[in-house]
């Protein structure tokens, strides 16, 4: 029975957060720099950061450029995981392609305080579609505003250390079929067994319902407490759901967390309801309502930094045969 041993941990560490007096500390990042980070990843120079494109080259340096800033670690020697690419993949945007494409995920570290082995991979992904019909996609919402999140979670944990080791990863080439991270889950050079859950950010600055939704706790239970805690003191509404056919959409298979998900990894997503722009040519930053977006960065900072204190011991293996 050592696998249920996980889900118990789990529910010790979390009633153990539930009843810590103090909790983690307050949410601590640059909102400007996470502002122009959008604006930058967004603007018309860039084209719309399709993989292969000068404009995405200009994307990976910023967003490299931002890890060294805050003093976040390559990880195993090298911010950038390049891959290799191509045919039908699963997602709501599968593209196929006969030819094969080169693609780069960009990989930051954070060490854990602690000893555990466990590590919290977050994950946003970098890439958008590009111009279309001569018009600029320009993608501030889908998903420059999930890449500034994920180094805002990096501001944070790098003046706060988290408990355990954070893999933070800009992943490429999710709107080709989810590539950059099906690429990084098969690759030798992450330690899967070590992974203990995915947070993954994808369009998180603008709704025309004022709500960031949580999405997978119907698939993960024992996370359902946890994002209702964080509901409680969240500055934006944080609500669960559109993980289920009984939801009006179920996002489970539709960004990169659905590659953690399908390798039996608890995951949560964090995302707004589709609006007017999504996927289209006035996805753009001086759409963004930054207040809102400020206040959504402090509240995937306080969902991270939830996580990282509940996170469970592994398990131990199985006893090996004497
Ligand atoms: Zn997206």
């Amino acid at each position: 029975m050592w696998t249920s041993l996980p889900r118990l941990s789990w529910v010790l560490a979390l009633v153990a957060v539930a009843c810590h007096p103090s909790g983690p500390p307050e949410p601590t990042f640059d909102r400007l720099a996470a502002q122009e980070l959008v604006r930058a990843l967004s603007d018309d120079a860039l084209g719309g950061r399709l993989p292969g494109s000068p404009g995405h080259a200009v994307a990976q340096r910023l967003i490299i450029e931002r890890f060294e800033a805050l003093g976040v670690a390559p990880f195993e020697g090298r911010y950038r995981h390049p891959f290799r690419y191509g045919g039908v993949g699963f997602g709501a945007d599968v593209i196929p392609r006969r030819e094969q494409k080169a693609g780069t995920n960009l990989m930051g570290w954070i060490e854990g305080r602690s000893d555990s082995d466990s590590i919290l991979i977050i994950t946003a992904h970098y890439d958008h579609v590009g111009s279309v019909g001569g018009e600029v996609y320009n993608g501030a919402d889908d998903n420059a505003s999930g890449v500034a999140g994920l180094l805002a979670i990096a501001d944070h944990f790098s003046q706060h250390d988290p408990k355990h080791d954070v893999l933070l990863v800009a992943v490429d080439a999710e709107e080709e079929g989810l590539a950059g991270a099906r690429a990084l889950i098969d690759d030798p050079i992450l330690p899967r067994d070590r992974i203990v859950m995915n947070l993954n950010l994808d369009m998180i600055s603008r709704n025309d319902r004022p709500v960031l939704y949580a999405s997978g706790t119907s698939h993960w239970p024992f996370l359902g407490p946890l994002v209702e805690e964080v509901a409680l003191t969240a500055p934006v509404a944080l609500e669960r759901g559109f993980d289920s056919s009984r939801d009006e959409d179920d996002w489970t298979l539709q960004s990169d967390h659905a590659v953690f998900y399908r390798a039996g990894i608890p995951h949560l997503y964090l995302g707004v309801a589709d609006h007017a722009d999504y996927h289209g040519p006035d996805d753009v930053f001086e759409k963004i309502d930054l207040d809102w977006f400020g206040r959504s960065l402090t509240t995937v900072i306080l969902l991270a930094s939830a996580l990282d204190q509940a996170l469970p011991e592994l398990a131990p293996p199985p006893s090996s045969a004497p």
